[in-house]
C-alpha cells in the first residue's frame, strides 16, 4: 500500500518527525512521517518536506494530528501545503479526519488514522481512510481514556475492520513486530525507539536517558483535562499531575506543559527543562543505533522468531 520494504513506520512525534530522521527510516526501507505542526508554520513543512526529498528518494508520510493547542492551528492551510507538495501518505491523529478525506481522497492521498479505540477506528474506517494505526494504552503521547492496552485492542480492531490495521504502541524490537503480526496487524508503528537512533534529532543526553530508562518511567498528566498524554516521569510531569490535583486550569498549566518548553528537552540536553514524551516501550531501549541497523535488526529478529521459535511450537 505505501511502497515500502518492512512493515514498520516512524509515527508523528512533536519536534522529533524532521527531515533527518524521515529520510534515514525511508532509505532503510520502512515508513517515516514528517510531523507537520513541528514546522512552524505551512511554508515551513513544505520546505521541510522538499528537505526530506533531497535526502531520499523512497516514500514517506506527514502525520497531521488534530487535538487541542494552546495556539490555534492553521489546519486547513497545513493540510493544503501537504497536498500541494504531493506526499502521497498521509497519518492523521488524535481526532476524526472526517473534514480533510475529500481534499485527501481528491489528491489521491492514502490515509492512516491512528485512533485509540475500535470504535473510532469503525468511524475512520466508514469516512474512508486506508489503515488504522491502532495505539494501544502503552504508546507515548495521547493513549485516549479507554486504557486498553495494545494485547486486547490490535485483535479487536483486527477483528472489527476490514482495512488493514497497524500495531502501535509498546513496540520497539522483532518481538513485539512478530507479535503484532500474531495479532492480526499487518505491521507495527514506533516512535519511542525511534528517538533513541543515531539520526533522530534528539539532544545525545536524552538518547542516553532513553537507554537508562525502565518501563516505570513515564507517566500521565492531562487525565483531568480529558486529554490525557503519556510523559517521560520528571519534575515538570510530576508538577503538571500535582497542579491537576490542585484543580487548576489548562490556562494556569499551559506555560510549563507547553511545546515549546518540551522542544528545549530535545534540543539542550535538559530532560527536566518541560514535559517530553515516552513510551512504556522505553523499557525495551538498551541502545542508540542508526535507522538502518534498528530497522534490519528488527526485522532478522522478527523473521528469527517466525521462522525458527514459532515453528518449533508448532511442530
Ligand atoms: P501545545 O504547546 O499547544 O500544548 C501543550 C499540551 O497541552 C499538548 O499536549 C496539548 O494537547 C495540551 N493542550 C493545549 N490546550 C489544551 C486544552 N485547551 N485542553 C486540553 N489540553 C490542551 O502543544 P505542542 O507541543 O505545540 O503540540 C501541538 C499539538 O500536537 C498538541 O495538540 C499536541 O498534543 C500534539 N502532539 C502531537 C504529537 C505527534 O506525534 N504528532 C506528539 C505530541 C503532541
Amino acid at each position: 500500500m505505501f511502497g515500502v520494504e518492512h512493515p514498520i513506520i516512524q509515527g508523528g512525534m512533536q519536534w522529533v518527525g524532521r527531515a533527518e530522521l524521515v529520510s534515514a527510516v525511508a532509505n532503510a526501507g520502512a515508513l517515516g512521517c514528517l510531523t507537520a505542526l513541528t514546522q512552524p508554520t505551512p511554508e515551513d513543512l513544505a520546505k521541510e518536506i522538499d528537505r526530506t526529498r533531497e535526502m531520499t528518494d523512497k516514500p514517506f508520510a506527514v502525520n497531521f494530528t488534530i487535538l487541542p493547542t494552546l495556539k490555534p492551528v492553521p489546519y486547513a492551510e497545513y493540510m493544503d501545503a501537504i497536498i500541494e507538495s504531493g506526499v502521497k501518505i498521509v497519518e492523521t491523529a488524535g481526532n476524526n479526519p472526517k473534514e480533510h478525506m475529500p481534499k485527501l481522497k481528491a489528491a489521491g492521498v492514502k490515509v492512516i488514522h491512528k485512533c485509540t479505540s475500535v470504535r473510532h477506528a469503525i468511524s475512520a474506517q466508514k469516512n474512508g481512510v486506508d489503515c488504522v494505526s491502532i495505539d494501544g494504552f502503552e504508546c507515548a503521547g495521547h493513549p485516549g481514556e479507554d486504557d486498553t492496552p495494545g494485547l486486547i485492542l490490535i485483535p479487536r480492531a483486527a477483528d472489527q475492520l476490514d482495512i488493514p490495521i497497524v500495531a502501535s504502541g509498546g513496540f520497539a524490537d522483532g518481538r513485539g513486530l512478530a507479535a503484532a503480526l500474531a495479532l492480526g496487524a499487518e505491521g507495527i508503528n514506533m516512535g519511542t525507539r525511534f528517538m533513541a537512533t543515531k539520526e533522530a534529532p534528539v539532544h545525545d543526553k536524552i538518547k542516553q536517558r532513553i537507554v537508562e530508562a525502565s518501563e516505570l518511567d513515564t507517566t500521565l498528566i492531562f487525565r483531568t483535562l480529558r486529554n490525557t498524554s503519556r510523559m517521560f516521569n520528571n519534575a515538570v510531569s510530576r508538577k503538571v499531575v500535582e497542579m491537576e490535583a490542585e484543580g487548576k486550569s489548562i490556562q494556569e498549566i499551559g506555560p510549563i506543559a507547553s511545546g515549546q518548553k518540551g522542544r528545549l528537552v530535545y534540543e539542550q540536553g535538559d530532560e527536566d527543562a518541560g514535559v517530553w514524551s515516552a513510551g512504556m516501550c522505553i523499557g525495551l531501549i538498551h541502545d542508540v543505533p542508526t535507522v538502518a541497523e534498528l530497522v534490519s535488526r528488527i526485522v532478522a529478529e522478527a523473521d528469527g522468531i517466525i521462522e525458527e521459535r514459532l515453528k518449533r511450537f508448532a511442530s
